[in-house]
């Protein structure tokens, strides 16, 4: 492992500033890394000679003074944002060829910024699950290890589970996740990492593969909060293209990292103590509230009564907007097509061979709850549900600032074990996507180990476009935590 690939953005950002060493170095130190790593199944394109070319670039620019916020720094692109000339495939069969003639604004964001994309990392098929299992490439593996047997492989959580490991692993310095009920955090708490899904809208969703369009959100995967706030500036702001972009103000997101959270109140609530929560995850989650106290802050009880309805009203909002979605992918316009004898056998025979077991699933959910004898009972009944969790959340910011929870049920799990049942695998959202149905900003800080030796991390809410408050508070977990621990090898 080279002494690059241990750097933080942070710390790579002085480094080339102070001529130690050259982004073409920074960046054939991570695709050396990226090559020994192949066993994880991290990436599904690797781009090295796009990586060099725009390292040598960045060289020229630093050299000029002209360095961009990131410029020379290695990152992964997750497999689901539209990269112009790059194959980009959402991990389905039916993209397996899909070279777009566009790029995605925040991909493009961070590349004008003077990031080196090394190539695109592996996700749940159209981002559907919380394992990467479902993958049409195969599934990813974390680079964390249980203790007690270190032969099983473990998921990185999902979706964002490619961009999760690779960060973990240090191929990459960061990576994006998007999280539509919990893609960046879950993965970032099975991976030590710092998740964060910004406010909906903050980031635009021109040119991110649609699953579910009301909750998709792009965000940054990285090994410290600071990265996290250096790599977020360079992914937000509006975007005429995007009809739900927010036109607010981008603040500093890295001159919010004060250290001082003194007379904060934070939120914790009863609701998300749910029977049979672990007693591991609830000294965790105990831990994290007396590292908030310690610095100043005051834990307040509130209630969040709508809780409980989060996880079905998710699992008919995001099935039916990924059925309307999907529809597109006929065999005609994009991707994958399989002859038939008429237009309609064309499209079935198409969609069955480029879509995999789970996002079928979803389809048929979707087309359900959408169908005329059941729309009325279920997807407006959900809407109205997804309105009084965001009263819930927006009642509880009148008297907090923000909100402590934990992350996951557990930490990172076997790979195929919940292969039997799809309800298992959903359970694991269920502290996320609260957040996700109200579009607030949460973030993943990891805080401490499970008896096993594997990352486990808090989250914290905040309120809709606090995205400073939420990093800054993480930062004072993050020190306050001390969390040095790296998967085996590192
Ligand atoms: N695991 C959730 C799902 O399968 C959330 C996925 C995501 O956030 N993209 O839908």
């Amino acid at each position: 492992m080279s002494e690059l690939t241990k750097l933080t953005m942070a710390e790579a950002r002085e480094g080339l500033k102070a001529k130690r060493f050259t982004a073409v170095e920074l960046t054939k130190a991570h695709l050396a890394a990226v090559g020994a790593a192949r066993g994880l199944n991290a990436f599904v394109t690797e781009t090295p000679d796009l990586a060099l070319e725009r390292a040598k670039l960045s060289d020229a620019k630093l050299a000029k003074g002209e360095a961009g916020p990131l410029e020379g720094l290695p990152i992964g692109m997750k497999d689901l944002f539209c990269t112009e000339g790059v194959r980009s495939t959402a991990c389905s069969r039916i993209l397996e060829n899909f070279v777009p003639t566009y790029e995605s604004t925040v991909s493009g964001k961070l590349k004008d910024a003077g990031a080196v994309v090394l190539g695109k990392t592996a996700l749940d098929e159209f981002a559907m699950g919380s394992s990467n299992e479902t993958s049409a490439f195969g599934p990813v593996t974390n680079p964390w290890k249980r203790k007690s047997d270190p032969s099983v492989k473990l998921v990185p959580g999902g979706s964002s589970g490619g961009s999760a490991a690779a960060v973990s692993a240090r191929l990459v310095m960061g990576a994006t996740g998007t999280d539509t009920g919990g893609s960046i955090r879950q993965p970032a708490s099975f991976c030590g990492l710092v998740g964060l899904k910004p406010t909906y809208g903050r980031c635009s969703r021109w040119g991110i593969v649609a699953f579910a369009s009301s909750l998709d959100q792009a965000g940054p995967m990285t090994r410290t909060v600071r990265d996290a706030a250096i790599m977020l500036g360079s992914m937000v702001g509006y975007d005429p293209k995007d009809s739900t972009s927010a036109n607010v103000a981008v603040p500093n997101f890295e001159a919010a990292l004060t250290g001082d959270i003194r007379g904060m109140k934070v939120g914790i609530p009863k609701e998300y103590r749910p029977d049979g929560l672990s007693a591991e995850i609830s000294k965790l989650w105990a831990d994290g509230i007396g590292m908030l106290k310690d610095a100043g802050a005051t834990p307040v009880e509130i209630s969040l009564p709508h809780t409980k309805y989060a996880l079905p009203t998710y699992y008919i909002v995001a099935p039916a907007e990924c059925s309307s979605n999907l529809a597109r992918y006929d065999g005609v316009r994009y991707g994958k097509r399989v002859e038939g004898k008429t237009l309609d056998e064309m499209y079935a025979k198409s969609r069955a061979a480029g879509f995999g077991k789970e996002v079928r699933r979803r389809i048929l959910i979707g087309t359900y709850v959408l169908s005329a004898g059941y729309y009325d009972a279920y997807y407006i009944k959900a809407q109205k549900v997804r309105r009084l969790i965001a009263d819930d959340f927006a009642k509880a910011f009148e008297t907090v600032d923000v909100i402590l929870t934990p992350t996951a049920p557990s930490a990172a799990f076997g790979q195929g074990e919940t292969d039997d049942n799809p309800i298992t695998m959903w359970l694991n959202d269920i502290f996320t996507i609260p957040t996700s149905l109200a579009g607030l900003p949460g973030l993943s800080v990891p805080t401490g180990l499970s008896a096993d030796g594997l990352p486990l991390g808090l989250q914290l809410i905040g309120r809709p476009f606090d995205e400073e408050t939420v990093l800054k508070v993480a930062e004072v977990m993050e020190r306050a935590a001390g969390f040095t621990a790296v998967p085996a090898g590192i």
